[in-house]
């Protein structure tokens, strides 16, 4: 089996510290789980004893609704506290609201889990902040020379070029909000719509002190009989309008290609692009670093002459 420095098994249940006797992020329902975030291959329900930050408490309760039974324990970003002797802080991952890494600290060394995260700026969600570790496990999706993501908001301003109406498709939790967030910054000649199926996690953004701006709920005769109109829906909404020729259909993602039928991408990512993947290798100071998700071995041939080992994880 996979281990970080005999402190962190990778098993087919997710990251698991033998020593705290916890996982990160696990796959199903365990006894102790660490959350990072609310996405649903990071957040699964029901696990015995949930710590995780109060927003993403927030959004798995409204999530899972009735199907959480676990106790949670609310865990505020920097404040540390202790399970079986590990040492563990919660710092912001810039990836979305209330997203988290999770710094480790055990026997003098420093273990960090990025989680998903992202350095680009957003203003719905707490920015990244950069702590030293001995040991980086990081996500790395997009984690190839290929991958330099467009500044956000030279992309959203794009959508100003048309007076057309535009409906852009974007995952329910995370993406949804930052874009309508770019969108109620940098396109205020719009109207902007949002779909019912997405008002819920906007209201706990907005409880949580992230200003979405100025968007209203959808209304389908106010959209066809005006122009100049946004609307913001989740993926399989946005299937759902796949034949109607009068609009633009772009589609939020950090992919060269969109999973949804689109007729453009707009290419916003909440993942880190493989500059940034760099910039925290190397403000982390790891000496050791594993990759999870996606894949680690462009990081791997790079890193190669420098003395920083990567092991793939995945
Ligand atoms: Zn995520
Ligand atoms: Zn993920």
């Amino acid at each position: 089996m996979r281990s970080v420095n005999n402190f962190i098994q990778y098993t087919a249940t997710g990251l698991y510290c033998s020593v705290g006797e916890f996982y990160l992020d696990p796959r199903k329902p365990v006894h102790k789980a660490l959350i990072s975030h609310a996405h649903g291959d990071h957040a699964v329900p029901n696990s015995g004893v949930i710590f995780t930050t109060p927003a993403t408490r927030s959004l798995m309760n409204r999530r899972f609704q009735k199907s959480l039974r676990s106790q949670f324990v609310d865990v505020q970003f920097n404040e540390s506290f202790e399970i079986n002797g590990v040492v563990i802080t919660f710092l912001p991952a810039g990836h979305m609201l209330g997203s988290a890494q999770i710094l480790m600290e055990f026997a003098q060394e420093k273990y960090l889990y990025t989680g998903d995260f992202k350095l680009q700026s957003d203003e719905s969600c707490e920015p990244f902040q950069f702590a030293k570790c001995d040991h980086l496990i990081t996500e790395t999706t997009f984690a190839d020379p290929a991958y330099i993501h467009p500044n956000p908001i030279d992309e959203i301003k794009r959508l100003a070029e048309t007076e057309e109406n535009i409906l852009i498709g974007a995952y329910a939790i995370g993406k949804a909000q930052r874009v309508t967030r770019l969108l109620s910054n940098h396109c205020p000649e719009k109207v902007l719509y949002v779909h019912p199926d997405l008002h819920s996690y906007h209201q706990i953004y907005e409880q949580y002190g992230m200003s979405l701006g100025n968007w209203q709920p959808y209304s389908k005769q106010e959209f066809t009989q005006q122009k100049n109109c946004v609307c913001v829906l989740p993926p399989n909404q946005f299937s759902r309008f796949s034949r109607n020729k009068a609009v633009i259909r772009y589609f939020a993602t950090g992919w060269k290609r969109s999973f949804f039928r689109c007729d453009r991408i707009l290419s916003i990512s909440d993942h880190a692009d493989w500059n940034d993947v760099l910039t925290l290798v190397k403000e982390t100071g790891a000496q050791k670093i594993y990759t999870l998700h996606g894949d680690g071995t462009h990081l791997k041939s790079h890193l190669n002459s420098s003395g920083i080992e990567v092991t793939l994880l995945n």
